[in-house]
């Protein structure tokens, strides 16, 4: 966007953030959000009536009208010389949660309704935006299409997780069936459904047919985990890709990861400074080392050798066979190779039936892209497209072949083989930002006994 010119008039709006002066001049730092930088008004107190001015207090909203000059002091270039000021909302001094600086990130995340005026988290906001923005120019200019992956689903896709019912029956009085169990066919679809953990397996039917396809959009996972990595409701990336196998599905998912934090280093470095100032002040340093350092890609079997000779005590055993907890992704990643790490090829017991099988009928073409930090950013895998391997598979594990039935045609008519990943949105920004609980880079977070506002 194009500056005003110097000396012209302008029309500014926006949020108090603080009021000085002295008994001829008041100086206000007026924010309208677009940016984190403040202009500041200054008021000649002979203009203005002084009931006016007593109730333009932190966070009120007012319009000004006046003159851009060069600033004559310190820490800003430009200021506006008002000549009118009207009072859209007064902020009532005495009880305007938003007072102090420095307010606990539990006390802002009670009054989410107002923290989006804080610096933080106007910064967080807007690279959550420009991210978002990022995420779609990044497939569009790859010649990825954008797939509308329903939200309301019949099956339980892949047991991701847990999973929210959706229904219209009366809670209180929900029609049964002959064995006491709820009559599902008398429901508003006729079967039972549920909000989505995944749109990965519609997204193979698109990449199936489209090549390359992605979704972005709204997820649910009913798990009761109370961890700064979690949300009930979350926003998730899942490119699929036709033609991929497992290593150009690992490329792409770190040339993505790679782009999006150069396009914030490119586009938001107002809102980075920032937040390396006064949330973390390694930031800037971790996400250049990032763009700048290929990615650690090793085995599972190899990280789990790396993790018992360790020697170190974990609160959750590891060996084999056992599922990674986010200590043991962590001192992959900031201990042993200090480096974003991408694991593959893991036991097949503990991933999706849907990975494709290894030649050692013992491990899966799987991918997890771990980052300091955070752990677990990434999870993918190339698919399996055999049909006979896919169905043994599904009888194994004793999941509902019914459930499944278009799933396992799509591997019937013209199957091929290909490749995804789900990138947590929420996870990314935690990264980006340097926030540090997930429930700080999303307007408003949905988690365990709390979906207030
Ligand atoms: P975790 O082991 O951390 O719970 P997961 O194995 O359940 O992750 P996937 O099912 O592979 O995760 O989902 C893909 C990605 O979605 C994860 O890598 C992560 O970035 C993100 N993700 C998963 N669950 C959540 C959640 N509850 N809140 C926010 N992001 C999530
Ligand atoms: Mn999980």
């Amino acid at each position: 966007m194009q500056s005003p010119r110097i000396d012209t008039e302008i029309m500014v709006k926006g949020w108090v953030r603080t009021k000085r002066g002295n008994k001829n001049i008041a100086f206000i730092a007026l924010n309208d959000g677009s940016t984190i930088n403040n202009i500041q008004i200054v008021a000649d107190l002979s203009l203005f009536d002084e009931a006016l001015l007593k109730d333009i207090t932190t966070g009120a909203c007012i319009a000004v009208k006046g003159t851009l000059v060069k600033s004559q002091g310190q820490g800003q270039n430009v200021e506006v010389v008002a000549s009118s000021i009207e009072l859209y909302g007064k902020s009532d001094a005495e009880t305007f949660p938003l007072q102090k600086k420095g307010h606990s990130m539990e006390f802002l995340r009670e009054i989410a309704y107002l923290r989006p005026r804080t610096n933080t988290f106007g910064a967080v906001l807007r690279m959550r935006h420009a991210l978002a923005y990022a995420i779609h120019k990044y497939f569009n200019d790859k010649g990825f299409f954008y797939l509308h992956t329903p939200i309301i689903t019949g099956s339980d896709a892949e047991g991701a997780g847990e999973m929210f019912h959706v229904t219209t029956f009366n809670l209180s009085n929900v029609p049964m069936d002959k064995s006491g169990a709820p009559d599902f066919s008398q429901d508003f679809f006729g079967k039972p459904t549920n909000l989505t953990v995944s749109g990965q397996m519609e997204g193979e039917l698109g990449a199936l047919a489209l090549g390359d396809i992605y979704t972005f959009g709204p997820t649910f996972r009913a798990e009761n985990s109370n961890t700064p990595r979690h949300l009930a409701e979350f926003w998730m990336i899942e490119p699929e890709m036709a033609f991929y196998d497992l290593s150009d599905n690992m490329d792409l998912a770190e040339d993505f990861i790679k782009y999006l934090i150069r396009y914030a280093l490119e586009n938001c470095m107002d809102d980075l400074e920032f937040l390396n100032n006064m949330i973390d002040k390694g930031l800037l340093d971790r996400l250049r080392f990032v763009v700048d350092n290929e990615f650690v890609r090793t085995t599972y079997t190899d990280a789990i050798k790396i993790l018992v000779e360790s020697g170190k005590k974990w609160e959750y055993p590891i060996g084999w066979g056992r599922d990674l907890q986010a200590e043991h992704e962590r001192y992959l990643v900031e201990e042993h190779f200090r480096k974003p790490v991408i694991l593959v090829d893991y036991p097949k017991e503990i991933k999706a039936f849907y990975m494709k099988l290894n030649d050692d009928g013992k491990t899966v073409r799987a991918m997890d892209v771990l980052f300091p930090g955070i752990g677990e950013i990434i999870g993918g895998s190339q698919r399996e497209e055999n049909y006979e391997k896919l169905l043994a598979r599904i009888r194994e594990l004793k999941l509902s072949e019914n459930d499944y039935w278009w799933y396992l045609e799509t591997r019937k008519f013209g199957t091929a083989p290909h490749s995804g990943f789900g990138l947590g949105f929420e996870r990314l920004l935690l990264f980006m930002t340097g926030m540090s609980n997930i429930r700080d880079v999303i307007p408003f977070p949905r988690t365990p006994k709390n979906a207030e506002f």
